[in-house]
């Protein structure tokens, strides 16, 4: 059995026939996705996709020459969540055989969550059109692949693409495109305009399955002792925590279990005073190094290659509330998150004191080498303060 092969199995994919890595990004691996469907599907002029406020996967559908017919989500509760029946009145509009794939996302920030895998396979399945999934970070969780399982068991799924570093931490761009049809996946390898194959990245993957080899038996027999399930479980107390910690700002957690991977606690109060105070805690989160944070104010608009995407970064034109985004990445340890904790709560007082400052800047910006290198002493000291005085 391939090295690539027992990872599937043991991530949880059972039926998936095969996979092999690209030395390529993975916006790019899913445009070489859809180049080699191109060849099948010759009409073909658009991708239905349910909306994910990520640049690359909207370039990947850019880059391959197709127009992505954006299907915006449903809110569920807090939930943002995929629009079936938007996505099978579109196929009746558009015409089948005029559809290259749909092109669905399972890993994502809170409050939108994976996408309806099985719902999707089954439409893709009756109307005969292929279906790529993006599970960019996704193998660290086993809903995510169970979604995908699920989804080939009841419908079609072609293939499915994840990143190298985002979920084994090397720092190489690369991908794993896997899926349930040898030929197709060879035919997407063919595609790969580089010499025979991508002998550096699978060294890699190699390397790392051997290294990781007692960890994977461990989550075969003793599931207890997997990475995955500590995963889990700190998941589950940096929500607990979270939950604490916007209880006592008068916010909330938002509630969003569909979510594996990331959380969400609403800023409203915050919102109230204004889109400079949501701003100006997304830098003061930046500089105190509070990363894993992310602040997603309401009403941005972003245009990405051509198209405007309404309330950018909240997957949704008008999403309710401004909130902020927090992940636990693979790796993270307890301690980690009682820092990150400390640090939001720190940064989430002082907003709340501060004036908003709509102007910070006063006189021209430095540039001579002396200014930046005062002004780089000054972050770092300060930043080393707030170290200390926190830890
Ligand atoms: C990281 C990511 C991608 C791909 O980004 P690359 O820079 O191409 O690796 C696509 N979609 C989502 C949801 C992601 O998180």
């Amino acid at each position: 059995m391939s090295p690539c092969t027992r990872w599937l199995l043991v991530t949880g994919v059972r039926t998936a026939t095969g996979c092999f890595v690209v030395p390529m990004a993975t916006g790019m691996s899913l445009t070489l996705c859809f180049l080699t469907l191109r060849h099948k599907r010759p009409k073909a002029k658009y991708i239905l996709w349910p909306r994910i406020d990520q640049k690359s996967c909207f370039k990947s559908m850019i880059t391959a020459g197709f127009e992505p017919v954006v299907i915006e989500n449903v809110l569920e509760g807090d939930e943002l969540r995929t629009d079936l029946n938007a996505v099978k009145s579109r196929i009746l509009e558009l015409g089948a055989e005029n559809i290259l794939c749909v092109h669905s996302t399972t890993s994502c920030f809170a409050p939108r969550v994976p996408d309806r895998l099985e719902g999707l396979a089954e439409i893709c399945a009756k109307y005969d059109i292929p279906h790529i999934v993006n599970n960019a970070y996704g193998v660290q969780s086993s809903k995510c692949m169970h979604l995908i399982q699920q989804g080939a068991r009841r419908g079609r799924i072609d293939a499915f693409v994840q990143s190298l570093d985002k979920n084994f931490m090397v720092p190489v761009g690369g991908a794993v495109v896997a899926g349930f049809d040898d030929s197709f996946l060879e035919e997407i390898s063919k595609m790969y305009p580089g010499r025979a194959s991508a002998s550096p990245s699978l060294d890699v993957l190699i390397t790392l399955l051997s290294l990781g080899a007692s960890g994977y038996k461990n989550l075969l027999t003793e599931r207890k002792a997997s990475i995955y399930h500590a995963c889990k479980e700190l998941f589950a107390y940096l929500a607990n925590e979270l939950k604490t910690l916007a209880a006592k700002h008068n916010e909330r957690l938002l509630d969003t279990p569909q979510n594996p991977i990331s959380l969400a606690m609403s800023l409203k109060n915050m919102n109230d005073k204004g889109t400079s105070a949501i701003t100006q805690l997304g830098s003061m989160l930046f500089t105190r190094q509070v990363s894993g944070a992310r602040v997603v104010p309401l009403g941005t608009s972003q245009t990405v290659s051509g198209h405007v995407f309404k309330g950018f970064m909240s997957h949704s034109n008008d999403y309710p509330c401004a909130y902020l985004n927090a992940a636990s990445a693979i790796g993270i340890k307890k301690q980690d998150i009682d820092l990150f904790i400390k640090r939001l709560d720190k940064c989430l007082r002082q907003c709340r004191k501060e004036k908003p400052v709509e102007v910070v800047a006063s006189g021209a910006p430095p540039t001579t080498d002396e200014e930046i290198t005062e002004l780089t002493k000054d972050l770092t000291a300060s930043l080393h303060v707030e170290a200390e005085d926190l830890d």
